[in-house]
């Protein structure tokens, strides 16, 4: 697939909706690791929340080392093919709208990746699917173009 495009499993949808709910009034979130192909991304797997991280019920802070440890593990693993490709995070009572900080996270992390990074946010209503555009710096809204049982795909516009 050559068009960008964010590619996520189904599975990886309804865990983070299940790790958001046990973290609930807390905001729960972490990595997300996967694979460039081409000008799309293909997200594999999460990590998080974990103990050390800090959780309120409006900011999400990743502290626990156990992130980047499993991230340099998946890609070693992989034969450094599956990388940092974004993170993910609840707002417990919020909509799935990015914050400011939410945006600035993923731009610092685009830029140190010097790529394109996915960020999702599972709100209370549903879920957000953002595509950060290195070249233009912003945040892209997605649409979800196609699902099924094992994956879903999302389109930045
Ligand atoms: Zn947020």
């Amino acid at each position: 697939m050559l068009e960008p495009a964010i590619l996520v499993p189904s599975a990886l949808l309804d865990d983070i909706q299940k790790r958001a709910d046990k973290s609930y009034p807390r905001e729960a979130g972490g990595f997300l690791l996967g694979v460039f192909k081409g000008e799309a991304i293909e997200v594999i797997r999460l990590t998080g929340p974990f103990s050390a991280d800090k959780a309120t019920r409006t900011r999400f802070i990743r502290r626990d080392p156990r992130h980047k440890a499993i991230a340099v593990a998946e890609w070693l693993k992989s034969g450094k093919v599956c990388t940092l490709v974004g993170d993910w995070h609840s707002h417990p009572d919020g909509g799935f709208t990015p914050s400011s900080i939410d945006t600035n996270t993923w731009k610092k992390m685009s830029k140190v990746q010097s790529r394109n990074m996915v960020g999702i946010i599972r709100g209370r209503d549903g879920v957000g699917v953002y595509w950060y555009d290195i070249d233009q710096k912003l945040v892209r809204r997605t649409r979800l173009i196609q699902k099924d049982d094992k994956t879903t795909i999302w389109e930045p516009i």
